[in-house]
């Protein structure tokens, strides 16, 4: 089987670019040698592997599951099933937070339920002056985020436990969070590949709630792990905003704010003390 043989098979089960990332991960050839030399033969054992994963991705699997690894911001994150594969419109999240960091010389974060790690290590590598602390429940989370630090040579300090549980008497000047906020009920995830992840991450488990069980927790518990002017911010559902910005000034935030996504969706709500 040639690499073009090979494409041609996958492309009767799969999207063309899945298809062509998958091969090039099984082969290690790169897209210009596709281009460049489709008639390249493929080895017995990386064509095995190919047309493995290509079922795999045929059922729904995420493409990020099958190769075990995702891009954010421009860097290369290891994933598994135990987290979340990175959304682009996390990077907002990333954004609003290095907006509030401006100007702090040596600032105290926290990420609370880090998964990957992609939020505290983007701010690690890109305000190398802050001190990170990263909290998830999941053993197998912590794990991926301990390697993706590792990896990426972001220097965090990284602790299981729920929520604010391992954090008593610490604050922060800032605050961040991509907390499970998908209502329990929403058709959303059955859907696009979401029946691979992990449910802790992604809903509250709420069963008839509004997804906010997580946010209203946080918000609740912040203000005392925030220094005088630290800054809350955590990314939401579309619909989510005016309740995350009533829950946020009923707590004591001042100027709750929301800010949209690159798709104009209301994103990230935050506000400060
Ligand atoms: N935005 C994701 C989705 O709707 C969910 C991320 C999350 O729950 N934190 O697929």
């Amino acid at each position: 089987m040639t690499l073009l043989e090979a494409l041609t098979a996958a492309r009767q089960r799969i999207d063309r670019l899945d298809a062509r990332l998958l091969l090039q991960h099984a082969t290690g050839c790169s897209h210009a040698d596709l281009l460049a030399r489709p008639e390249t033969p493929v080895s017995a054992p990386a064509g095995e592997q190919f047309m493995a994963w290509v079922e795999r991705r045929a059922t729904g699997e995420p493409l990020a599951y099958i190769v075990g690894e995702a891009e954010f911001r421009g860097r290369v994150f290891q994933v598994s099933p135990a987290v979340l594969i990175p959304r682009p419109e996390t990077e907002v999240l990333i954004d609003l937070a290095l907006e509030r960091l401006n100007g702090r010389t040596a600032p105290r974060i926290l990420d609370l339920g880090t998964g990957s790690g992609i939020v505290a290590i983007s701010l690690a590598l890109e305000c190398p002056a802050a001190t990170i602390v990263a909290v998830d429940v999941e053993k197998g989370a912590i794990s991926v985020a301990r390697n993706n630090a590792g990896r990426l040579g972001a220097q965090i300090d990284i602790r299981q436990g729920d929520w604010f549980a391992p954090l008593a008497g610490e604050t922060f000047d800032l605050i961040v969070s991509n907390p499970p906020y998908v209502a329990e009920g929403d058709p959303h995830l059955t859907r696009d590949g979401l029946p691979f992840e992990p449910r802790l991450a992604l809903s509250d488990g709420d069963a008839g709630g509004d997804g906010l069980a997580c946010i209203r927790h946080i918000v609740a518990t912040a203000a005392d792990h925030l220094n005088p002017g630290g800054w809350l911010l955590f990314e939401h559902g579309y619909d989510q905003g005016a309740a995350s910005r009533n829950l946020l000034t009923a707590a004591g935030f001042k100027t709750a704010f929301t800010h949209p996504d690159l798709a104009g969706i209301a994103r990230v709500s935050g506000g400060h003390l």
